[in-house]
């Protein structure tokens, strides 16, 4: 199956759906046996499919866990409430006191505070990494080394990682490779097939689509599915029905809305490279974006996120861009149908092995599906805004 069939057609077999197109929404707290014997069945196939508990999930759920397993490349997903959730619960599925984790140092800022305080405080410590070390990442694993975390693109800087290259050494040592793939979400990218070994998705972003849902996901190969699948469960993680059935009412237009966003994202982009003001553009499919080559080499595409700096500004000039933007909406949650646009001011504080420049301006834009027209004149605006504020 090509892509964009296996985007419209997993996870709807007719044992879910009952025959219609979307599987309904089945909401469940407690499940009713008829007798003793469907009551072992169900025991005994809880968390493989089997209707037992609300919290293991209902034919929504499994309809979701098996389209973006099959997507991802991997053989099961756990459903968490948000992809914070399924960053902390990926973690502490496969780590404990006294381990060691190495991790991205161009982390989401979110994950890198779940390090510093929480992995922390129950005896987990982490070291950071550059994400352009490449095999150096060997000098790095000690003996209590047990996971290699990387994001790829990174967040906010965009440098694209060797996957291929850290996930073959991560495995020389015995180490679990998981990647953040949120930014390709599950179909710019085959993270199995580069040797990842869980792979996470903020389904908040382009899964869901519009907005409006909170949710995680975890994938996993064979060799970690069962370890995954069993502390999600620990954790009690789980996800309403309402969710799940959004999520997968987003999936299904989710290679239309990225081909369309990555178009229009790629117009802005390039305009923007024109402008005089601009330094340099933050984008994976630029050259100017560290591990260009391995987004040529590894991804099957780009989406509507990028960044670009500008050659010199101050707070009030920034402030100025942003603000007025008739089209741009100022706020976080990327992988929406709109677009949003974020000034950032402080991406060194959240460096700590890599060197970042922050005086200057850097603005963050998610390109949604709007005539790239109007949002090209809503950025020459907001150039004209911060010409006049750097005069004053
Ligand atoms: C948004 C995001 C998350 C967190 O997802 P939430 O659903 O907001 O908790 C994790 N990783 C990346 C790369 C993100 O962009």
């Amino acid at each position: 199956m090509k892509r964009a069939t296996k985007i419209v057609s997993l996870g709807r077999d007719k044992k879910w759906t009952k025959g219609v197109i979307n599987p309904p929404v089945v909401r469940a707290s407690t499940v009713v046996f008829d007798s003793l014997e469907h009551l072992a069945k169900a025991t005994a196939g809880r968390g493989k499919g089997e209707l037992f508990y609300g919290r293991r999930g209902t034919d929504t759920h499994f309809a979701l866990q098996a389209a973006i397993a099959e997507l991802e490349g991997g053989v099961g997903t756990a459903l968490y409430p948000s992809g914070a959730a399924a960053i902390s619960g990926a973690l502490l599925s496969f780590l404990k006191s006294g381990d060691h984790l190495l991790m991205v140092d161009s982390a989401y800022e979110p994950t890198r505070d779940l390090c510093d305080k929480l992995l922390a405080g129950l005896g987990i410590e982490t070291t950071y990494y550059d994400p352009m070390i490449g095999a150096e990442i060997a000098n790095l694993i000690r003996p209590n080394t047990k996971v290699l975390y990387l994001e790829s693109p990174g967040s906010i800087t965009m440098e694209v990682q060797d996957v291929p290259t850290l996930c073959q050494i991560a495995h020389q040592h015995g180490l679990v490779a998981m990647l953040d793939n949120t930014w390709s979400s599950p179909i710019n990218c085959r993270p199995f097939e580069l040797g990842v070994d869980i792979s996470i998705q903020a389904a908040t972003k382009y899964i869901v689509g519009h907005s409006d849902v909170m949710m995680g996901t975890a994938t996993a190969n064979e060799q970690h599915w069962e370890q995954l699948r069993e502390n999600s469960y620990l954790l009690g993680q789980c996800v309403s029905a309402d969710d799940a059935y959004l999520a997968l009412r987003g999936l299904r237009t989710l290679g239309v809305r990225m081909a369309q966003q990555e178009k229009n994202a790629l117009e802005i982009a390039h305009w923007l490279e024109t402008r005089p003001e601009v330094d340099h553009i933050r984008h994976p499919a630029f050259p100017s974006c560290p591990g260009h080559e391995f987004f040529k080499r590894d991804y099957l595409g780009s989406n509507g996120l990028f960044s670009f700096v500008l050659k010199t500004g101050n707070r009030q000039a920034m402030k100025a861009f942003v603000e007025g933007m008739q089209h741009f909406k100022m706020g976080f949650s990327w992988g929406g149908y709109e677009s949003l646009i974020v000034a950032e001011f402080g991406v060194d504080k959240i460096r700590t092995v890599t060197h970042w420049d922050s005086s200057k301006p850097m603005f963050r834009l998610h390109i949604g599906l709007e005539d790239t027209e109007d949002l090209i004149a809503d950025l020459e605006a907001a150039f004209a805004r911060y010409h006049e504020a750097l005069s004053n």
